[in-house]
């Protein structure tokens, strides 16, 4: 995709939604951090349901220390992976207090050195606590990237380094957040909602495998980045 398309598309996804975040609710890096280290294989929702009463018991660290491992579990139990996801949490609450005065670290490598913390977390975390311009490829952002020509690649990391070149400066910061709400709500991994997407004609996706029409859908109902529903 040339560099003319690039920047139109990016264009497009800011007018239907000028100010992305994330879906996960938290108040405090730390929250955030939590959440994403809970959010692995889980729904943005299902993890809002656990943290809203899991941040009040233990909004901080050392309160999450204190709640300890079992504690953990009875907020989180709903959620996949909850043993190994309690254990991460408690673990990496102790760390922060150990290394970092209780604070979330804006630094990749102290990131990645917290268990359960891999790379796609910490861009997270760098991006929506720090706002650095970083690319986190989750499924969704590794999905559009590919089928749109914005920056193919067989892994997360060629992915993310193509999209760290191809996204126009003034939109890199945003990025991430706009590829992975088009990629939750319109060109979902079954049956695009091609026929209602923004960016139809500057999309690279064979015409072949395209959804041409709603009727191609699945049945629930057509959803978009500025009308969004966690459908994850
Ligand atoms: S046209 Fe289809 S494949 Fe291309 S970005 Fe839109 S929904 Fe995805």
């Amino acid at each position: 995709m040339n560099a003319a398309k690039r920047r139109e598309l990016f264009q497009r996804l800011r007018a239907d939604n000028p100010s992305p975040t994330t879906e996960l609710e938290y108040e405090t890096p730390f929250q955030l951090l939590a959440a994403v280290l809970l959010s692995a294989q889980s729904t943005d929702k299902g993890v809002n349901i656990a943290t809203r009463t899991l941040f009040k018991a233990a909004p901080t660290p050392a309160a999450m220390v204190f709640l300890g491992v079992d504690g953990v579990k009875e907020h989180i139990q709903t959620i996949g992976l909850f043993n190994t996801k309690a254990a991460n949490l408690v673990r990496t609450a102790e760390l922060l207090l150990q290394r970092h005065g209780g604070e979330v670290p804006a630094d990749r490598a102290a990131l990645e050195a917290l268990p359960g913390v891999g790379r796609k977390t910490a861009n997270v975390v760098l991006n929506t606590a720090f706002g650095e311009p970083t690319m986190a490829v989750d499924t969704h952002i590794f999905r559009v990237a590919n089928r749109t020509g914005l920056g193919r690649g067989k892994t997360p990391l060629q992915v993310e380094q193509r999209l760290l070149k191809a996204v126009p400066a003034e939109f890199l910061q945003d990025a991430h957040h706009w590829l992975i709400l088009h990629g939750r709500y319109t060109c979902t991994a079954r049956r695009p909602r091609c026929w209602g997407c923004s960016i139809a004609d500057l999309c690279e996706y064979p015409l072949s495998k395209r959804t041409q029409c709603a009727e191609q859908a699945p049945p629930n109902p057509v959803v978009t980045a500025s009308n969004p529903r966690n459908t994850k």
